[in-house]
């Protein structure tokens, strides 16, 4: 574990190892391991651990979730909904350019499929996400640790970045901002833990311009998790994001906002306005959005 970047989520000092896990220097905050994943919570956030474990259970078994035994593989698996990921993938690396030994805060990490593609790309990653579990969660992260390009990785919380200010160059939010209630808070964490230079990326989460499609597709979806067992805040905050809203927010803290709008194909082109038409809706878009100071 690099203790100099990873930091107490309740007062941001310095962690130290403590009877397996660890201890913040300046407040004496305790933090366990479980399975080899050090748990970077605040006491109020512990709750969370639950809805992560609700949600989990309901994702698994949404056909929007990651293959069985593909961890491997992501995002490169035959799936109409991965394909997309893919090409977003290829985006980023695009934007990112060379990795130059830049470290990267991957939040909302998942398997942590994006860290290993980035680590395999040169970029030093930190993966987290609230979801320790074995298939969808961090704990099948265990499987890159044999691919050679290993990352670092906890439970955290997407409103507490457990980093040291000014650690990171890059952050990327992947397919995770939409999960919480007000993406300032997440907005705010980016920009304490970024260098002046560093950059926030926001991809994968879908935006609309239409507000009544963005709460419709939104709705849509947690109905499909609750059906599915799923409950707490993982499922209650999550939405679709409103384009002018979201960039309004990142503004906030990061003066210059860019989108970019990767080309998903002709295929994917076409079957969305077909199923546009068919459900009298806007379907959301998946841009990554750059910004910076
Ligand atoms: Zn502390």
């Amino acid at each position: 574990m690099d203790l100099e970047t990873w930091a107490c989520p309740t007062c941001f000092s310095r962690l130290g190892p403590h009877e397996g896990g660890f201890r913040c220097v300046d407040g004496g905050h305790p933090f366990a391991s479980r399975d080899g994943l050090p748990i970077f919570l605040r006491r109020e956030d512990e709750a969370l651990l639950l809805d992560a474990k609700a949600y989990a259970a309901a994702w698994k078994r949404d056909v929007l979730a990651p293959p069985k035994g593909s961890v491997l593989e992501l995002p490169f698996v035959a799936s109409p909904y991965w394909r997309p990921k893919a090409r977003s993938l290829q985006a980023l690396l695009e934007i990112l350019g060379p990795a130059r030994g830049r470290i990267v805060a991957d939040m909302g990490a998942g398997t942590g499929w994006l860290s290993y593609r980035l680590s395999e790309a040169g970029f030093r990653c930190y993966a987290t996400d609230i979801v320790a579990d074995e298939d969808v969660g961090l704990g099948a992260a265990r499987a890159y640790d044999r691919t050679g390009h290993p990352f670092e990785r906890a439970v955290a919380s997407l409103s507490r970045w457990p980093f040291r200010a000014g650690s990171m160059d890059i952050a990327v939010c992947n397919a995770s901002l939409h999960y919480l209630a007000d993406p300032r808070v997440a907005i705010a964490e980016a920009a304490r833990v970024l260098t002046a230079a560093g950059s926030l990326l926001v991809m994968n989460d879908p935006v609309h311009s239409d507000r009544r499609s963005a709460e419709r597709a939104s709705s849509d979806f947690k109905d499909r998790m609750r059906a599915g067992g799923g409950s707490g805040r993982l499922v209650d905050e999550h939405r679709h994001f409103i384009a002018a809203e979201l960039e309004a927010d990142l503004r906030t803290k990061f003066p210059k906002v860019s989108r970019h709008d990767p080309d998903f194909g002709a295929g994917f082109r076409v079957s969305r306005a077909l199923k546009s038409i068919v459900l009298r809706m806007e379907l959301a878009s998946f841009p990554v959005y750059v910004a910076r100071r």
